[in-house]
């Protein structure tokens, strides 16, 4: 890949937005799309160029980035539906498609086998680090598809992430992406458990934090993350829980999770159980929520009582 791609970029939410910002940043010239105008205008004040739908958006792109809640989005955006025209109908040959949004695996096949017989080439690359490691451009991205489109693809996740893993052929970053998720998801449970029976037993939670994070139950989300109002600072929970990773896409990459788990016969009864929590939690009425609030449900419980 040359170094004066132009460059599209569709999906500018808490992730799209900072991701894009860095391409921009990295001197390179980037068209952007999103549903939401506030969101497109922010980043044209930033040196962005945009258009007014997404098939505009992508006239002569090199390469397309989108950045989009769930598998229906992407499968619309690239292959269209009843009311839309897909991407695939006018997006020139060679162009490398990277989807950077957590989706199931299947889908990410479908698009990219679908794309391939047009000679698009498309790659899955989820992302992991959250909306800090957006703004920071350290994201680790995990990708799946042909080894030659990793290597094209490189140049230009380096703009936006620190460790980029080729994971195997189409689909597989999704998989290893929300293996990581389901190991998340429980330990953010495990850690607002742990730090609500500090607190119930008199203990201040930023001592039990720095005492766990110099012992064996340190893990990212107690140091990087905390659920805890007010032991970190600008992370969601001192934030009100604002921003960051929405508890609704959790409960969805759990989902994703659950339904690759039955397909393989695998048993995971902790994600099971994260799954279940994180549904109630949204029920709860806190689907728009950061997912470290599920602390609220442990805190909120202990208050009652
Ligand atoms: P978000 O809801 O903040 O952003 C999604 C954006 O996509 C919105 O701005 C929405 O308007 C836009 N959009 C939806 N459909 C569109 C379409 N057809 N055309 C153009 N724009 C469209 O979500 P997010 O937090 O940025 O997450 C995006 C993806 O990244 C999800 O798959 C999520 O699971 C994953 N992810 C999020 C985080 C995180 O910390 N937020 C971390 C890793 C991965």
């Amino acid at each position: 890949m040359h170094n004066n791609l132009n460059i599209t970029f569709i999906g500018l939410g808490n992730m799209g937005a900072p991701m894009a910002l860095n391409l921009l940043k990295a001197g390179m010239s980037v068209c952007v799309f999103d549903l939401v105008p506030h969101a497109v205008a922010n980043l044209v004040e930033q040196g962005a160029s945009k258009a007014d739908n997404a098939l505009t958006a992508v006239k002569g792109a090199d390469l397309v980035i989108s950045m989009l809640p769930a598998g229906k989005h992407v499968e619309a955006l690239y292959l269209g539906n009843e009311n839309q025209g897909g991407l695939i109908s006018v997006l020139d040959k060679q162009t490398l498609v990277i989807d950077c949004s957590t989706i199931d695996s299947a889908t990410a096949q479908k698009v990219g086998k679908t794309l391939a017989t047009k000679n698009i080439h498309f790659i899955d690359a989820p992302v992991s680090g959250g909306v800090g490691g957006a703004t920071a451009g350290t994201l680790t991205f995990i990708v799946g598809g042909e080894k030659s489109d990793y290597e094209a693809a490189l140049p230009v996740l380096q703009k936006m992430g620190k460790n980029i893993f080729h994971a195997g052929p189409l689909g597989a970053g999704q998989v290893a992406k929300i293996c990581n998720n389901m190991l998340l998801s429980v330990l953010m449970l495990g850690t607002s458990e742990a730090l609500q029976l500090a607190i119930d037993n008199g203990l201040d939670p930023k001592v039990v934090s720095d005492i766990m994070l110099q012992s064996s139950g340190r893990n990212w989300t107690l140091e990087l993350y905390n659920p805890c109002p007010n032991v970190l600072p600008n992370v969601p929970s001192s934030k009100g829980y604002q921003g960051g990773f929405m508890t609704d896409l959790m409960k969805k990459d759990l989902g994703l999770a659950m339904d690759t788990a039955v397909k393989s016969q695998s048993s995971t009864p902790m994600g099971s159980l994260a799954q279940s929590l994180y549904a109630m939690h949204s029920l709860q009425g806190n689907g728009q929520l950061d997912f470290s609030s599920i602390f609220s449900m442990f805190s909120k419980h202990s208050t009652k009582s």
